[in-house]
């Protein structure tokens, strides 16, 4: 056989399986015929996970949904998102006393995880908000900050048609049976594993 021919022949079989696979994939799109308001759950300890969130949060408002986003780890620095979508109609809620790794004083810290899960509920049971993200609260079910079983309550009662991101690591398995979606962000490497800094626009 010429190079040609075998040239020829290998298109032509990359061809057959190429609309097999469309085929399948068609099938699939054609089956799934459910509209609902979907769970999701980023979580993992490789990065992506918030700016996951805050992506479909623009996803989200980019087709003229209506989203609000609750934070419940504030980080040492001011959150472009936020920046962003504030100016968008995007209500933010950023955790009372700004919760990070450093504070010591629980009870404070409870009380303020308290108050951001009652905006939360708000939220939760509020029709005329399409996405809520609920970012980093996973950390407050690990600490028990707020109580899994009204966690699951309330997104399991939440208005049919909402939406909700939920993102941090080790996220609790209730709450990854009843989510639709669930990914697991896997670290491969870290910049800053290499001495290199957080950065503005990357990490922030
Ligand atoms: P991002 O907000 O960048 O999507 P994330 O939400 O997945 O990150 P968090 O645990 O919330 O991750 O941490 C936020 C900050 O910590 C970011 O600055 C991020 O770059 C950094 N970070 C995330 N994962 C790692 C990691 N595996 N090693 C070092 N730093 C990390
Ligand atoms: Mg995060």
């Amino acid at each position: 056989m010429t190079d040609k021919n075998s040239t020829n022949s290998e298109q032509t079989r990359h061809k057959a399986r190429m609309k097999e696979q469309k085929a399948n994939v068609d099938k699939r799109i054609a089956a799934a015929q459910e509209d609902k308001g979907l769970l999701l759950v980023i979580t993992g300890n490789g990065k992506g996970k918030s700016t996951s969130g805050f992506g479909t949060v623009a996803r989200a408002v980019g087709h003229g949904l209506t989203a609000a986003v609750v934070q419940y780890v504030k980080g040492t620095w001011d959150c472009g998102e936020r920046n962003l979508l504030e100016n968008n109609g995007v209500k933010f809620h950023v955790m009372g006393t700004g919760f990070t790794w450093e504070t010591q004083d629980k009870e404070k810290d409870i009380k303020a995880a308290q108050s951001a899960w009652q905006h939360s509920k708000k939220l939760l049971s509020d029709p005329t908000i399409n996405l809520v993200l609920l970012d980093e609260i996973t950390y407050m079910v690990t600490y028990k900050y707020i109580d899994l079983d009204e966690v699951i309550e309330a997104l399991s009662n939440r208005p049919k048609d909402q939406h909700v991101v939920i993102t941090g690591r080790a996220c609790h398995r209730a709450i990854i049976e009843l989510a639709d979606t669930v990914s697991e962000v896997r670290p491969i490497k870290h910049a800053f594993d290499n001495g290199i800094k957080a950065q503005k626009g990357i990490d922030w």
